[in-house]
């Protein structure tokens, strides 16, 4: 797996290198070396780009001696509880009919122990929920009603998640996503016949956003979270990769930590998250393994979500904790393609390199 292979696919785009649909390219080569990585020190913490408070929190716990989970979900809990997040938890963007769902996975490499929830309602906190499952029951994943009742049982506060600004933005895509129904813009507003799918006035896209958070502890140990609202006006029930174990998040506490934003369906149409850490046990590098999923997930993509140029049209990135503390990620497209990096001292920004330019 060489520099030069990633470097062409990042500049010159692997649209016809892949072949529309086609054949998947012969797979990067790379011996398995059956050495598995040096276990690193602690903390280190990876997170999506708005996980930077979630970061310094979960290091704060973990410095403290908090349990590394619980550290990395209370981070996770900021975000959740911020109303101004329209991704996650209080505030986020709900399905078509205006209704807050959300999802979310825990994972425990000491144990090798996972827990989630998915399409739970009026609950903020669906990773502290999805903990208890992991840590309460024998399950891993409990959806829907029956979710809502375990957290009720949990003693969980129930609310309306759907904020004003939130129900305000819902209500807009109500009214401008197509000219073939009955819903119309307040009066004055002209009713926008090429006003995008999931597409905001301005057009930026309101389709997708999560968080991720993957932590290095300082005994050597793994562990991983991911919590969303999911796709924006989804079908009610649509569950997306953020709870499913293996494609929004995997970790092995002996080889390393993924986790991944982004078109969903993709992940859980290739077991990304898995995927990720399987190659990291091959020997790849966290950025490599990151980049070697994103050009299979590429090449695999359907041509009704191709973009003019025949690259994959969406944007999907992945982050990648190695156990050995080597940190990386990658992203199919540009857009907000940025990942945090705390490494115990201070929490980072960083840019990741994509697989498509433009
Ligand atoms: N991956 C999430 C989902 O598909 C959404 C996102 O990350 O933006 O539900």
């Amino acid at each position: 797996m060489s520099m030069t292979r990633r470097g062409f696919f990042a500049t010159v785009g692997a649209g016809s290198a892949l072949g529309i649909g086609g054949a998947l390219p012969a797979l990067a080569q790379q011996e398995n070396t059956g050495e598995l990585p040096r276990p690193g020190k602690g903390p280190i913490v990876i997170g999506s780009r708005n996980a930077m408070a979630a970061a310094a929190r979960a290091v704060e716990g973990m410095r403290k001696g908090e349990d590394p989970l619980d550290a990395v979900i209370r981070g996770i809990n900021i975000v959740e509880d911020d109303p101004e997040d329209d991704s996650v938890g209080l505030g986020g963007l709900p399905n078509e009919e205006g209704e807050v769902e959300l999802d979310s996975s825990v994972m425990d490499g000491r144990a090798h122990k996972a827990g989630a929830v998915a399409g739970l309602r009026r609950v903020r906190n669906p990773s502290s929920v999805a903990a208890l499952v992991m840590r309460r029951t024998d399950h891993v994943l409990i959806v829907g009603e029956g979710a809502l009742r375990f957290a009720r049982a949990h003693g969980f506060k129930e609310e309306n998640l759907l904020t004003e600004k939130a129900r305000q933005v819902w209500l807009e895509w109500k009214e401008q996503h197509s000219d073939h129904d009955d819903w119309l813009p307040p009066e004055g507003t002209e009713k926008k016949k090429e006003f995008g799918w999931k597409t905001r006035i301005d057009g930026s896209d309101f389709t997708y956003g999560t968080i991720h958070v993957s932590a290095l502890t300082p005994g050597g140990d793994l562990v991983g979270c991911t919590s969303t609202s999911g796709l924006s006006f989804k079908i009610p029930g649509r569950i997306g990769d953020s709870p499913i174990i293996g494609a929004g998040l995997f970790v092995d506490n002996q080889v390393g930590a993924a986790g991944s934003t982004g078109r969903g369906e993709a992940n859980l149409q290739n077991c990304s998250s898995f995927l990720v850490v399987e190659l990291m046990r091959q020997g790849r590098t966290p950025e490599e393994a990151c980049f070697e999923a994103l050009r299979r997930i590429a090449a695999r993509t359907e041509p009704r979500l191709r973009n003019p140029a025949g690259e994959p049209g969406y944007q999907l990135k992945l982050y990648a904790l190695r156990r050995d503390g080597l940190v990386g990620g990658a992203a199919m497209r540009p857009a907000d393609a940025e990942m945090v990096v705390h490494d115990g001292n201070e929490a980072k920004t960083l840019r990741m390199k994509t697989l498509y330019g433009g």
